[in-house]
């Protein structure tokens, strides 16, 4: 038995089939699995092969039948002014429930179900009953738009879409499902059935034979009792789709025994949660954040899951405060919380006596994931709360930390800046981006790879597209067949990571990673703009922003101020409606040309570089000049 973090990690590399097998001991298997990894198709992994599980009876069922009255959900709405709790066993009838009426509507084992929704209980009721059923669930963040909602289903095909007649967003209602109707318009897929929530908020258009409404559904199958589909490890739980490179957002697929295994062993190693305690993270369903840390880890774990509807600095009844949520750590003695640096950085401007006005002795820790945690903003949080910060980084497509600190295996020191070392099962890497070659010295910046196989509850394929997944991660580093993370870093002397930013045209603003092709792509596509450069830039609250320099079809539009600011507006206004909100660019300004290389190639580090105010570098494949000159100018006003 490994005693030390360092022993518990050696061991998960050295010999992974024993190590796993034990980890796997933290789940239910309704059949054993013949093997516990097979690596006969690189890169593809499969883990536990032959095993028979299911997501949802380690989530509830296990729980429901040891524990029935133990809380497992507690949704809290600041929007609507609702505190709920579900225990073990009326969440499984919930998720029974939920489960049958997807039944009614056609959905069967292997069938994609589209959830579009806010955060209300029935998301976590609608991901779970899927799992139960073998369905795949496709989550789309309630911030997206049509454009983007319909690319989504395009993709994944749903049978059935649930979603919600409305979000709501510091008290201001946002309507769901004209969105949902204009974006099934756009798609080519039509889905069978939509099941509508009808939380009151906002009016909805019934379209007759396919929307249903869930009150209607939830009424006659309120008694109603669904096995588990016993699945193969191997099956696919759910796919979520993220931004790349390329306009076309990638569904990240996800297998069902290997991500529960991950999980579960996650859990007590890195975040020393345990059963019967209560866990918070504040981030979104629609995240991978949220697959993992509000709905499936905890729940597998046999802990309470906190899930809010609501901002961090808003309170019941509409009124601001600033500490609602170590109001809900105290009131619901939550041992482990989990959020992101922006949000800290929003708390950092309300008063730093709220972080004291509650009692938290039940809080062991908080851990930040989702962008580079900055150490003015660790340090802030660390002593405002008195308890420990730990940053951790992994992406959508690993599906649990990648580097990080396993404290609840031995109680080790942050380091400021640092998310931490490689967690059991992951060959961290860095690599030279030219040659491949392994950079092993200390401080050496290079691209962090995985070696082959990935572990348990990393990414299978791309949905639909294997040879997009062995091109995009697999093929990216001259020579060698490793996962490409499309992240600098170094690492220290010590083993410790930093990580740098991405090494692509990924921004990750507020924690949330947005494609700059698809931004241009929203942007070019309004009729007086000829062409457009997205970039990321540094920003104090959100890590970083989209910033577009667009170069309008007629000097004229943007002639005076004033009509440069008419048509900044519009375009902002087009991407809110295409890709949604959250995609934005935080200013638009207007240039008469872009830097590009001889070949045309956009140079857009070079454009973060001027705005960042930094040095751009090599420039000596710019094809005009005059272009960084106008960037310059443009980047200077704003
Ligand atoms: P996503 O797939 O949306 O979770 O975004 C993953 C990306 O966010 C990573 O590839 C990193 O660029 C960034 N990221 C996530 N966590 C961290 C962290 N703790 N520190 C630095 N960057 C992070």
């Amino acid at each position: 038995m490994a005693t030390t973090a360092a022993e518990f990690i050696q061991q998960s590399l050295d010999d992974p089939e024993t190590f796993w097998a034990e980890q796997a001991r933290r789940i239910d298997w309704h059949k054993p699995f013949d093997r516990v990894c097979d690596t006969s198709n690189p890169p593809f992994v499969q883990w536990f092969p032959g095993g028979l599980t299911n997501l949802c009876h380690n989530a509830v069922d296990r729980h429901a039948a040891t524990h029935p009255d133990r809380a497992a959900l507690v949704w809290v709405s600041t929007e609507v002014d609702q505190e709920l709790t579900w225990t073990t066993s009326q969440l499984l009838q919930e998720v029974m429930t939920m489960a049958a009426a997807l039944q009614e509507l056609g959905v069967r084992q292997g069938d994609r179900v589209l959830l579009y929704m806010p955060m209300i209980p029935e998301a976590t009721f609608a991901m779970l009953a899927c799992a139960r059923l073998g369905a795949i669930h496709s989550v789309v963040f309630g911030g997206f738009a049509s454009t983007s909602l319909a690319a989504r289903i395009d993709d994944a095909r749903p049978a059935v879409i649930v979603s919600a007649d409305a979000g709501s967003r510091g008290g201001k209602v946002i309507a769901y499902k004209p969105l949902l109707d204009e974006a099934i318009a756009l798609a080519s897929h039509e889905p069978a059935h939509v099941l509508m929530v009808d939380r009151g908020l906002a009016p909805a258009a019934v379209v007759e034979g396919r929307d249903v409404a869930w009150s209607t559904l939830r009424a006659r199958h309120a008694h109603a009792s669904v096995p588990c589909a016993w699945v193969d490890a191997t099956h696919t739980s759910y796919t979520l789709y993220t931004s790349g490179t390329t306009g076309k957002p990638k569904g990240v697929q996800r297998d069902t025994g290997g991500y529960a295994v991950a999980l579960a062993a996650s859990i007590p190693t890195i975040f020393d949660g345990h059963p019967g305690e209560t866990w918070f993270c504040t981030s979104d369903i629609g995240w991978v954040v949220g697959h993992s840390y509000i709905v499936y880890g905890p729940l597998i774990a046999g802990m309470t899951t906190l899930m809010v509807e609501g901002l961090p600095i808003q309170g019941f009844g509409g009124q601001p405060d600033g500490g609602i949520w170590w109001r809900l750590v105290e009131k619901y003695k939550v041992s482990v919380m989990f959020s992101s640096p922006t949000a800290i950085r929003v708390l950092k401007k309300q008063d730093p006596a709220l972080l004291k006005r509650h009692d938290l002795s039940s809080l062991r820790g908080l851990f930040l994931a989702g962008e580079p945690l900055d150490a003015p903003t660790a340090e802030w949080i660390r002593d405002g709360i008195g308890k420990p910060v730990i940053d951790n980084y992994w992406q959508t497509e690993s599906g649990w930390p990648i580097l990080t600190l396993l404290n609840g295996v031995e109680p080790a020191k942050t380091r400021l800046g640092s998310p931490g070392k490689a967690v059991f099962g992951y060959r961290a890497l860095l690599l030279d981006e030219h040659t491949g070659e392994e950079l092993t010295g200390a401080n050496q910046k290079g691209v962090l790879a995985l070696g082959y196989p990935l572990p348990p509850g990393c990414m299978q394929t791309v949905w639909g597209d294997d040879e997009r997944f062995v091109q995009t991660y697999w093929h990216s580093i001259p020579g060698r067949q490793v996962y490409s993370t499309f992240d600098w870093a170094v690492r220290d002397e010590d083993g410790y990571f930093f990580i740098l930013g991405r090494t692509d045209d990924v921004i990750n603003c507020a924690g949330h990673r947005l494609g700059t092709r698809e931004i241009e792509e929203s942007i070019s596509g309004h009729p007086a703009i000829a062409e457009v450069a997205v970039v990321g830039v540094a920003d104090a609250l959100k890590g970083q922003v989209a910033m577009a320099f667009a170069v309008p079809r007629d000097a004229a539009r943007v002639a005076t101020p004033e009509l440069a600011r008419a048509l900044e507006a519009e375009v902002m206004k087009r991407v809110d409606e295409t890709l949604g909100a959250v995609a934005r660019p935080a200013r638009v300004r207007f240039v008469s040309g872009l830097p590009k290389t001889r070949s045309g190639k956009l140079l857009r580090r070079t454009i973060q570089a001027i705005c960042e105010g930094r040095d751009p570098g090599d420039l000596t494949t710019l094809d005009d000049p005059a272009a960084l000159a106008h960037i310059r100018g443009a980047a200077d006003a704003a």
